[in-house]
């Protein structure tokens, strides 16, 4: 559930959402909840809580804490379902609510149905007077055991030795606390860019992108760091600014890590999941690692549920997020900065050099406004138009070419088709894109070019 705070995300709602999530997990059911810095975060997180207690359940509220952490904690703390307050990434007006299962991870499609069956229905379970003693709970464990978690997953000892410097950019949310104390705990020196609460967001829009993240990019490379971090609002993004100042994308930085944490872990199955809109040098890199590349439908739990069901080394995403296996099944911005500073002492190397390892691609986002019914029919167009090359048709559809790829897909929650394109060149993405885009509005717009 994500809208604008007490417009489209009402407190009656997310009372209502509470009772619908204590009545699916039963009666008596532990619930962990918890939220991120945004402005109603309180009320949301208390409408819930309270909506818990009247079907019978029995909520612990841990207060400010990036996702991952609570995630860790439902897994961990002997939780049976975990309940986030955050709008994730999205602009400062939005909140959201998120339920997650036993395991940590989000919930599945059919158990959400369930969920929302109970809610339209309004067949809650009531709980009697009597079972009504006591309040909710707090719990103030889940900082410590995640950063605990997080610094145990690495070599402490050879990331001290090279006394990093570390640019953290929170976005002015829960991020900030954690990661700064994970880099503290690893030797390093951490420098705090955005790192006060604050539920305006007053730094910049809480999605870590090249764009967004320009200053701190400045300040990386002003203050000498050996490496710059950007979180999104719930911290399960890390976006990694290198020693030059260059902003990397997820997918740049996955396939580094996934090839790196195969060497560790040699007992992994030999797979990685990656969205499709990761670039395909996820592929021509990984494979020379002797790592199969499963790509999946955009969104996160697509690649969770398939690392639940399937095992591999690693799952990511574009846009930041990064699964690590032996940790927990879901991205976790603070475990992908602390395994990335492993992976640069381990190897003696700068960030620059790591990434210099990957092939080079330009990029070039871009989208068209359309209704979602005219956004499948540019899909079915596009595909047909390119049925000679490879392609990948699970969300949209992706082409491969000799040194290029593209995506084109309809959005999951906006009336645009979305164009992704990157070439060797800037000039072949743009080539390429325009093309797209002159295709698209002339067959499925009507539109002379
Ligand atoms: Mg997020």
């Amino acid at each position: 559930m994500r809208g604008i705070v007490n417009e489209q995300l009402t407190p009656l709602m997310a009372l209502r959402l509470g009772m619908a999530v204590a009545t699916f997990f039963g009666d008596g059911c532990r619930i962990l909840v918890g939220r991120d810095v945004r402005c109603g975060g309180d009320m949301i997180a208390k409408a819930v809580m309270a909506g818990v207690m009247a079907a019978g359940g029995k909520p612990y509220y841990a207060g400010y804490a990036p996702t991952p952490a609570i995630q860790y904690g439902v897994k961990t703390l002997g939780y049976d379902a975990g309940i986030i307050v955050t709008a994730s990434h999205n602009p400062p007006p939005y909140n959201g609510i998120k339920v997650i299962g036993p395991l940590g991870v989000e919930i599945r499609r059919r158990d959400e149905r369930a969920i929302e069956e109970i809610y339209f229905s309004e067949r809650y379970r009531v709980a009697s007077w009597k079972a009504l003693a006591e309040d909710a709970g707090r719990e103030d464990r889940v900082i410590n055991n995640y950063v605990d978690a997080v610094v145990s997953m690495v070599d402490v000892d050879a990331i001290r030795r090279r006394g990093f410097r570390v640019v953290a950019d929170c976005a002015n949310s829960v991020g900030a606390l954690t990661t700064p104390r994970i880099l503290r705990r690893l030797g390093a020196k951490c420098l705090c860019v955005n790192c006060n609460l604050d539920p305006y967001f007053p730094a910049r829009q809480p999605e870590p992108t090249p764009e967004t993240l320009a200053t701190t990019s400045c300040i990386v490379r002003s203050v000498g760091a050996d490496l710059g971090v950007g979180h999104d609002g719930d911290a399960d993004r890390a976006i990694l600014v290198d020693e030059k100042g260059e902003v990397w994308w997820g997918d740049r930085t996955g396939s580094l890590l996934a090839a790196y944490v195969a060497g560790e872990y040699p007992g992994a199955p030999r797979r990685v999941y990656t969205a499709v809109s990761s670039s395909i040098l996820v592929e021509e890199y990984l494979s020379k690692h002797g790592l199969t590349v499963e790509w999946t439908p955009v969104g996160a739990i697509n690649i969770s549920y398939k690392l639940v069901e399937e095992g591999g080394v690693a799952g990511f995403e574009e846009n930041g997020g990064y699964i690590h296996p032996p940790h927990q099944l879901v991205r976790d911005g603070g475990m992908t900065l602390a395994l990335f500073l492993e992976m640069m002492a381990r190897e003696g190397a700068k960030a620059s050099e790591l990434f210099a390892r990957l092939p080079r691609y330009y990029a070039v986002k871009t989208k068209i406004e359309m209704p979602r019914s005219k956004a499948v029919e540019a899909v079915r167009i596009v595909a047909e138009k390119y049925a000679g090359y490879r392609q990948v048709r699970i969300d949209g559809v992706k082409v491969f070419g000799e040194g290029w790829w593209f995506l084109v897909r309809p959005s999951g929650t906006e009336p645009v088709l979305r164009i992704m394109v990157e070439a060797r060149s800037r000039e072949e993405a743009v080539k390429l894109a325009n093309s797209l885009i002159e295709l698209v509005k002339a067959e499925v717009l009507g539109v002379k070019a």
